[in-house]
């Protein structure tokens, strides 16, 4: 079963993954699953953050 990766910041799709990929593999610590999409953040939000670290993520 495949479920939507979908970024938390800017709701843009980043990609599909296998949902048994969550069980088997080290798991995105930031990842937040609902339903059948998984909101993570795309690497443009993800290196901003980076970048502005007084953004704090929850
Ligand atoms: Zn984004």
């Amino acid at each position: 079963m495949k479920i939507l990766k979908v970024c938390h910041a800017c709701d843009r799709i980043i990609g599909e993954i296998e949902l048994d990929d969550l069980t088997s593999h080290n798991v995105d610590p930031i990842m937040d699953i609902v339903g059948n999409v998984a909101y993570a953040l795309c690497p443009l939000c993800l290196q901003e953050m980076e970048m502005e670290p007084r953004n704090v993520y929850h």
